[in-house]
């Protein structure tokens, strides 16, 4: 640490995420540990994001904690009533392609007596092309964040090479259950339907978010480096198989593991310090009084909206598995309606004896929460590693992005759960809550043990992730010499 501190004040690191939940959280996580070891970090999001930090993050105790860590902001070019959810994700996307460049160079431009000029720019890839060519342009050196999965990021960079081996497209839906054999590291794995979701659709609606997506990957051979929030006892055929064409390669996940791992650094942080809604700790107090691993925590993440019928189809397994749950509805999460968690009267009875519903959980404390036994989710990355480092089995019904290749990981690969792919039914809902909580429970519970071992051994002093972390430190370091 001498050395570091010696060095306190010449490293600032400038870290820039997609204006989403998931990609926030994970940044955030990697800017507190680039805060613990010294460097000057600002953390830069737009102005609508900002905003939801101020009001439902701990920001106060983010300052407190981490001095050295500065919020600053950018706008969006969105009108403040903009829902920013899945559908206008593209806007979003395009406005910030097209306009934000000059205001991040003005940023990484910056320089003040009192905060040393930027050094290192760590980008999130879901703005690959931009912070690629704003880096170029102000010459500072550029390291891309991954905040989707190694598998996700691989099997895109990978698109060109399944084109041409006829691996792709995708042929309607009765190819979907077709093996992909020639994909790098992960051969024989993957079945049409646990692709990217990108890759689905017909011809005239699958170009353009495939082509922007996989442009995006190839963006990343413009960085010196690529940061994956994964460990290498997870995906080490997949990192194998990306340091064949990426100079440097770090995986440090899991960066919330290592937050909290105690033995490495001394603080500790809260774990509101990037929410973007209002955590509801009540449920903390109700799983309190739940048997041990008896819940299934069910949430779908930031994103995810579902239609009133799917809602009821999963509010049917969940009351007729006889189960216990606690399920975050988030307020915009059933699309085109507001009070969604409003239980409907032929569920009353087993929602009110067996459920709990929040609007926005504490979820890595809930995940970690003794009463927890699965955890029905969406299979986003960071509820994926948050779930593997909870030791917490999982059943997967993906939305889209990652989520496909997430769940096909977690039930083929790692063996930490059931895969509810593409099939939404009330039968196979409660099916699916007792085969995980009841009938293989000791089966899912040990691999999920065996796995959260893993995890917490590549954050601990010698460990893969550990040393990763250390690497990165020391390279940021070696680019500002
Ligand atoms: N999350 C949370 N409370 C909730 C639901 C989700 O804190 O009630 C957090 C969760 O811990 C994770 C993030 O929101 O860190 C969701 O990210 P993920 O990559 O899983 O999915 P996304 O929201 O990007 O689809």
């Amino acid at each position: 640490m001498a050395e570091e501190e010696e060095e306190a004040g010449v490293n600032h690191v400038v870290l820039l995420p997609g204006p989403l939940q998931g990609n926030v959280n994970s940044m955030m996580k990697l800017a507190q540990l680039l805060a613990l070891h010294h460097f000057h970090v600002t953390f830069l999001t737009t102005d609508f994001i900002h905003r939801r930090l101020h009001r439902f993050a701990d920001i106060q105790a983010l300052s407190q904690t981490y001095p050295n860590l500065e919020l600053k902001t950018i706008s969006d070019g969105l009108p403040d009533d903009h829902p920013r959810s899945d559908n206008a994700l593209a806007d979003l996307y395009s406005f910030l392609n097209s306009h934000a460049k000059p205001l991040i160079r003005d940023i990484l431009v910056s320089q003040t007596a009192a905060k040393p000029k930027v050094t290192c720019l760590i980008g999130d890839g879901f703005l690959g092309g931009l912070t690629a060519d704003v880096a170029d342009e102000v010459g500072i050196p550029l390291i891309h964040f991954r905040a989707i999965s190694a598998s996700c990021f691989w099997a895109l960079f990978c698109a060109p090479n399944l084109f041409e081996s006829n691996q792709l497209p995708i042929r309607g839906e009765e190819d979907m259950d077709r093996v992909i054999t020639t994909l790098p590291g992960m051969e024989n794995i993957l079945r049409c339907r646990d692709l990217p979701s990108f890759y689905r659709g017909t011809e005239s609606n699958l170009v353009e978010p495939l082509k922007s997506t996989v442009f995006d990957c190839h963006q990343t051979l413009r960085a010196r480096g690529v940061i994956l929030n994964t460990f290498e006892d997870l995906d080490g055929p997949l990192l194998s198989q990306m340091r064949l064409k990426f100079p440097r390669v770090f995986a440090v996940g899991p960066l919330h593991a290592h937050l909290n791992s105690e033995r490495v650094f001394d603080a500790k942080p809260t774990p509101s310090m990037s929410s973007f809604w209002e955590v509801d700790r009540s449920c903390l107090t109700w799983l309190d009084s739940q048997p041990l691993k008896s819940v299934l925590y069910v949430s779908f993440g930031s994103i995810t909206t579902i239609t009133r019928e799917r809602l009821m189809e999963f509010w049917y397994g969940l009351v007729n598995s006889k189960k216990r749950f606690l399920w975050v509805i988030r307020p915009d999460m059933v699309a085109g309606e507001d009070n969604n968690d409003r239980v409907p009267a032929e569920l009353e009875e087993g929602t009110k004896e067996r459920g709990f519903i929040v609007g926005w959980a504490p979820q890595e404390e809930v995940l970690e929460h003794k009463a927890i036994g699965g955890f029905l989710t969406h299979s986003g990355w960071n509820s994926t590693l948050e779930s593997v480092v909870a030791g917490v089995p999982m059943i997967c019904w993906p939305y889209f992005a990652d989520q496909q290749i997430n769940s096909r990981f977690v039930s083929e690969v790692w063996k930490v759960g059931l895969d509810m792919k593409d099939v939404c039914d009330r039968d196979v809902v409660e099916k699916m809550v007792n085969d995980l909580m009841v009938h293989r429970r000791e089966e899912f519970l040990n691999s999920a043990k065996a796995m959260a071992k893993l995890a917490h051994k590549s954050v601990s002093p010698g460990g893969s992730s550990y040393s990763s972390l250390l690497d990165l430190i020391q390279y940021i370091k070696s680019t500002s010499r």
